[in-house]
């Protein structure tokens, strides 16, 4: 299976890294939508959030610590975390990645 984001992790594929640790991986977004526009993405490969299973719940919960930590690191006064999940959701690329978006207010939901 051809998987840019496990490429990105194996990096065979380069990406502008800002965070790495023995579970995950962020990047910054190649289409920036805010100033700040981050990926963060579990190093094993998981399609969706729909594709999560009760195992996984420890991981789940380190990759929103690890979108709290840069938020923090950027000195962001705010953001907003997205994680868009199948086509209708607006996923593009089906390796679960988390969206931290910030530096200008962020739309009402
Ligand atoms: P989604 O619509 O949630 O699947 O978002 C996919 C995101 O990945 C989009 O914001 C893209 O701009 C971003 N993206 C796609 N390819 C790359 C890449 N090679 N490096 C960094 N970001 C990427
Ligand atoms: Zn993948």
């Amino acid at each position: 299976m051809d998987c840019i984001f496990c490429n990105i992790v194996q990096k065979s594929t380069p990406a502008k890294l800002v965070y790495e640790d023995e579970k995950a991986i962020a990047f910054e977004d190649i289409h920036p939508k805010a100033p700040i526009h981050l990926l963060v993405v579990p190093k094993e490969h998981l399609t969706s959030l729909a594709h999560a299973n009760p195992e996984q719940q420890q991981l789940l919960g380190h990759l929103l610590l690890v979108v709290k930590k840069l938020a923090q690191d950027n000195k962001a006064a705010g953001y907003k975390t997205v994680i868009n999940t199948g086509r209708e959701g607006g996923q593009v690329i089906d390796h679960l990645h988390l969206h931290l978006l910030a530096g200008q207010k962020q739309a009402e939901i």
